[in-house]
Order: C-alpha cells, then structure tokens, then sequence
C-alpha cells in the first residue's frame, strides 16, 4: 500500500473539485436559462406596430383587397384609442411608422356618377385621377387605401386623412371650379378644416382653377362616407371640377389634377402632430 493518509487526501481533494464543478455547470445552467427568457421578451412590446405593417406590403394600394386595413386597425390603434397613442409616441422608433391615407373614388364599383353626352362618366374620371392620385402619395412613402364609393373598409376606417374624389355635372354650361368640404358636425374640426384648406389651397395652386365654394351642397358636408370612417380620420370630399367647362383639366390632364390633391394632402400630413 502506498501511504494511507496521501491517498484519502487525494480523494477528498478529488471530491472537493467535483464538487466545484457540479456548482459552476449548475450556476451556468441558471444564467443561460434566463438569459434565454430575458431574449424571448424582450421583441414582443414595441414589435406589433412594425408586424402589423409589413403583413400585406405588396397589396397595400390594391382596390380588391379587403383586410389590410383590418390588420391595420388591429396592429395601429390611432387617434382615438387613447390608451395606445401615447405609447406609440413615446416608444423611441429610429423610424416613425408611415401615414396612412384613404383615397375614395367616387362612384367607383357603384354607379357612372355624372355623364357627358360623348360617353364619359364621372366615374371613370375619378378613377383616372384617384390611380395617379394613390401612386404618387405611395412614391412618397405613405400607406394608401384605394377604396370604392361603398366600399366595405369605409366602416370604421382609421388614418392620418381620407379624401373623397368626385367632379361635378356636365350639364352646367358656364359653371367652372373646383370646392372642397368636410362634414358639418365634425368631431376634430381644426384638423379637418386644415384638411380643407391645405386641399384648397394647393389645388388652386397647381390646376390655376377657380374656388367654387357657393356650390357645396349638403351630399358633400354629409357626404355618406364620413358617417362610416372613424370618426377621428380626417375626411374630406373635393369636387376637382365640372365635367363640361372643366373638361381640359380634369378629364385631359388627370396627372395635374392628381398633383394638386396630393400636394394639398401632404401639406395637411405635414403639419399634423
Ligand atoms: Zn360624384
């Protein structure tokens, strides 16, 4: 036998640092597993905004397309969800989410809306200017919804601007000019008059047409589509013009036209809080 006492030495040294090692691997097992719940966490609070966007990136414009903005009213409460407009303010985003905006063409999917005597209807007209209208604010950067006269994402609809886009009768001889309204009993009158007026403002600029304002008639200050959005989406309805006096603006040059209602849209998105 080598030496007794040197031999149980060593094995009480041996257990000793087994023993050790069992508490290292133990104390890693602890650290790694809640570093591994910390990770799991931490994505979920500020990524439902960003989710919510990127669900339907290549049919966002699309006229037949029926849930983006349900995805959107789910992923982005807006304004009058009180609880969640504060947090989208205050979580510190490198990027702030894009605006949204409705754009209506009037009569689209329902009826011909006004009628020339050689065949062209307001509809198509609207339709013309509403396509030009959608691709440059999407240029831009923003979210657009192209949507129909009744269209069914109208009830409750929630973003940062809707506008409506129709033009008026081809029966008015000597009748020119383009008006602008918002609903009469609004619930966010400042912004939807800024709305109103940024519309005016840049529409004359660019189209060179004449306000009309004398003959906004009640079907535009209640007009039916304001009734159905959320009532906190500014909404407006612009008459670009009248089909007969104003055939060469709107109906021949649908790109000026469009440049005049983006230009005003924008100028509205710009100043918004
Ligand atoms: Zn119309």
């Amino acid at each position: 036998m080598v030496g007794g006492p040197l031999r149980r030495r060593v094995l009480i040294i041996a257990a000793q640092l087994m023993l050790l090692l069992a508490g290292i691997s133990l104390m890693l097992a602890v650290a790694l597993s809640v570093m591994m719940t910390m990770r799991e966490r931490l994505p979920t609070t500020p990524v439902p905004v960003h989710l919510a966007e990127s669900v339907h990136p290549s049919n966002e414009s699309s006229i037949a397309q029926t849930d983006s903005s349900v995805a959107y009213r789910e992923g982005l409460p807006a304004h009058s969800d009180a609880s969640a407009t504060p947090l989208l303010r205050n979580t510190p985003t490198p990027h702030a989410p894009p605006q949204r905006v409705g754009i209506v063409s009037g009569h689209a999917g329902y009826d011909p809306g006004a009628v020339c005597p050689d065949g062209t209807t307001e509809a198509e007209v609207n339709m013309a200017i509403a396509k030009i209208v959608v691709e440059l604010l999407t240029q831009q950067g923003y979210h657009v919804d192209l949507l129909e006269e009744f269209d069914a994402r109208l009830r409750g609809y929630r973003a940062d601007a809707l506008v409506s886009i129709h033009a008026d009768s081809c029966e008015v001889p000597g009748a020119s000019g383009f008006k602008v309204a918002r609903i009469t009993d609004s619930a966010i009158p400042e912004a939807e008059d800024r709305l109103v007026e940024c519309l005016y403002r840049e529409y004359e600029a660019v189209t060179g047409l004449r306000r009309h304002p004398n003959s906004v008639t009640d079907n535009m200050t209640n007009y039916h589509a304001f009734r159905e959005i959320d009532p906190y989406t500014p909404g407006a309805i612009i008459e670009t013009g009248f089909l007969l006096e104003d055939y060469a603006y709107i109906v021949r040059r649908p790109r000026m036209v469009a440049r005049g209602i983006v230009n005003g849209i924008v100028c509205f998105l710009q100043q918004s809080p």
